[in-house]
């Protein structure tokens, strides 16, 4: 199998369809005919609920495993992992992992927790999508540590640019010190209504602050009731609304993801054979 691909859908302002897009692409790419695990790296469990499970109720948990690994122990990822039926595996989180914020801070290589985990099951999957919590505390920093890329969810209702500083800093903080490689593979417009130009105008505003060189991916997800009631079902959007605008372009940005994955491959293998 091709070499797994860990993305980390991360931004600390919460509300801009992280979780929407890391279950939606998950089961975009699923369809696709990859191997894809997720990840819920907040407390709040909202994508272990949108998939269906009640993160409450369950004993095994992201939480759990990074407490275990704090301690020395070297826990089986794979007893934690849940089966969804439309393919995607999910590693569940609920308020077990709060705790992890704090005990994280006096942990041995503690950034590097999430990072230790995933490595024993990366060969099981294609993709692993990380979706984040809405700060930049320890959790978060394991996520960018374990990615090779950050996909930055922006909803264009209001102009990010000055939260998003503190999103690039940390994304750079994590480059310089522990994870070179890290890649910023780019920001997707969420939550677009075609009747006002806001898109537009955020997508300017994030040209101005961060230059040409930062991606923007094609495909907009526009902002549609169908979405929103998705994640109350346990259903992906695929699934609840297939013939929908919201389906059509999480099936879009599959293809963009899927795409620049096999660029950036191919160039490695040419700076290689040089
Ligand atoms: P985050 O994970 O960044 O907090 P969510 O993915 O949970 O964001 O989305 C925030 C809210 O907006 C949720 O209630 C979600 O169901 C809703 N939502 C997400 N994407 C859309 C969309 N394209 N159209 C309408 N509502 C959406
Ligand atoms: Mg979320």
């Amino acid at each position: 199998m091709a070499k797994c691909e860990t993305i980390a859908i991360c931004n600390q302002k919460g509300g801009v369809g992280k979780t929407t897009t890391a279950l939606n692409l998950g089961v975009g790419l699923s369809r696709a005919g990859k191997k894809v695990l997720l990840i819920d790296s907040d407390p709040q469990g909202d994508l272990t609920q949108s998939l269906g499970w009640n993160g409450d109720d369950l004993e095994k948990s992201l939480g759990r495993l990074m407490y275990l690994v704090t301690k020395d122990c070297k826990p089986i990822v794979e007893d934690t992992i849940l089966h969804h039926e439309e393919g995607v595996d999910l590693i569940p989180s609920n308020l077990d992992l709060s705790s992890m914020e704090v005990s994280l801070v006096n942990a041995m290589s503690r950034e590097q927790v999430l990072d230790n985990l995933l490595q024993s099951v990366k060969k099981n999957y294609e993709y692993i999508l990380i979706d984040c919590m809405p700060s930049l505390g320890m959790i978060t920093i394991n996520a960018l540590t374990a990615a090779d890329k950050v996909i930055i969810p922006v909803q264009a209702q209001y102009l990010p640019a000055k939260g998003m500083t503190q999103l690039m800093k940390s994304i750079d903080r994590v480059k310089t010190h522990i994870n070179p490689d890290l890649k910023i593979g780019g920001i997707v417009m969420t939550l677009v209504d075609n009747r006002t130009n806001l898109a537009r105008d955020v997508i300017s505003s994030i040209r101005t602050h961060y230059g040409m060189a930062i991606r923007i991916f094609d495909t907009q997800i526009p902002v549609a009731v169908k979405a929103a009631e998705a994640a109350k079902s346990g259903q992906s959007i695929f699934t609840y609304d297939e013939n929908g605008k919201v389906a059509k372009a999480y099936e879009a940005l599959t293809k963009e993801v899927i795409r620049s994955g096999e660029r950036e491959k191919r160039r490695d293998t040419v700076s290689l054979s040089r």
